[in-house]
């Protein structure tokens, strides 16, 4: 099996493409380990997941890849103004609603622009003059050269916290202010690390274990950051887990009021009744309340086992494995395929992958940042 502990040096993880492949709509990522699915153990060996995936990852070190990143913080430019420089930087008033945002991650200055929409609000003072540029800090946190995000800027698709810039010459402060492309955030500060991990089998999702079992710790426990998961999954579950050194946001992720969605592959004894589905949607009572699958899929049934997909936006403690117990279905094997906006796709057992800024950007938006 791949991705032992400690091993997998060498290679290239880092960020994936640009991710545009793996925006909004859970449910779609499953079906990738549905050929495999039904009569063996969906996922195992390996890649367990998603079809439409990125290709990241692919054969990296578990967590040191740094193909794509960008690394240091943006230092202040010296270089003669262009634009605004007297502390008075224009603005046009507006943000845009968020859930009309269009992907971010279009920064080919050739591509159509949808100019935001604009609300009435205040103007605020979104400059400060010993800030840094702020095309320069968008190149830096990786949404396009310098030349893509100043055309972003020029072309209204661009806001400082809150306001539409559209000035060249507007400097900020990366540590106090904010920035949406197309109503999404882009991450300016570099210290901060997303990644998605393939958690194999028997792994247990703690950062460390009293007990010397194989542990998060064995994968990224040599990383400077201190990594929070986000979320947990079962040591019989493997797939997807998110880890971040961004609290914030790994809260909101989890927390219940955001309802982020996650996708599962199980694999559960066939045949499988017809109702199953409706049952599971309309709700089932557990041992601490109700619980409901956003959705339900029939995606393989062969003699004795079949693979079903389901995504619920709840995190409860064996929550997917209580449910199919309590419909008579016992699962049997069990992999996450997605959390909200992000994939497994072709992620190895035991590696992990950069998410990219769009990813990150979809996560913020997920979060309701
Ligand atoms: N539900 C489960 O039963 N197990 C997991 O690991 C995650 C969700």
């Amino acid at each position: 099996m791949s991705g032992q502990p400690g091993r997998g040096a060498g290679g290239r993880g880092g960020s994936g493409g640009n991710g545009r492949g793996g925006s909004g709509g859970n449910g779609r990522g499953a079906g990738g380990a549905a050929g495999r699915g039904a009569g063996s153990a969906a996922g195992r060996g390996g890649s367990a997941a998603g079809r439409g995936g990125t290709a990241a990852g692919r054969g990296g070190a578990p967590d040191r890849s740094s193909g794509g990143e960008k690394s240091g913080r943006p230092r202040r430019s010296d270089g003669p103004s262009s634009g605004a420089t007297s502390g008075s930087a224009k603005t046009t008033g507006g943000r845009r609603d968020p859930k009309q945002a269009r992907f971010a991650g279009s920064t080919k200055a050739s591509q159509p622009t949808r100019l935001p929409q604009r609300k009435e609000t205040p103007q605020v003072e979104v400059h400060d003059p010993d800030g840094v540029r702020l095309q320069k800090l968008m190149a830096a946190a990786g949404v396009g050269s310098r030349r893509t995000c100043e055309n972003l800027i020029s072309a209204g698709r661009v806001e400082v916290d809150g306001q539409v810039v559209t000035e060249l010459g507007v400097r900020i402060d990366a540590d106090r202010q904010t920035v949406h492309v197309d109503g999404v955030r882009v991450q300016l500060d570099a210290s901060r690390v997303y990644l998605a991990f393939n958690k194999p089998l028997k792994v247990v999702s703690t950062m460390s274990d009293d007990l010397g079992r194989v542990s998060l710790a064995d994968y990224v426990g040599d990383r400077p950051e201190r990594l929070f998961h986000v979320g947990r999954l079962d040591a019989d579950t493997e797939g997807l887990l998110l880890l971040t050194n961004d609290g914030d946001l790994a809260h909101r992720l989890q927390h219940p009021a955001y309802g982020v969605l996650k996708t599962y592959l199980a694999q559960i004894p066939a045949p499988v009744p017809r109702d199953i589905g409706r049952r599971l949607r309309e709700g089932i009572e557990l041992d601490d309340g109700p619980v409901q699958v956003d959705s339900f899929r029939l995606i393989d049934s062969q003699p004795g086992r079949a693979l079903v997909e389901v995504v619920l936006h709840e995190g409860r403690k064996h929550v997917v494995r209580r449910m199919f117990d309590a419909v008579g279905h016992p699962v049997i094997t069990l992999v996450r395929t997605q959390v909200g906006p992000i994939r497994l796709g072709d992620l190895k057992s035991g590696r992990t992958r950069r998410l990219n800024p769009d990813e990150v950007g979809q996560l913020y938006t997920a979060a309701g940042l």
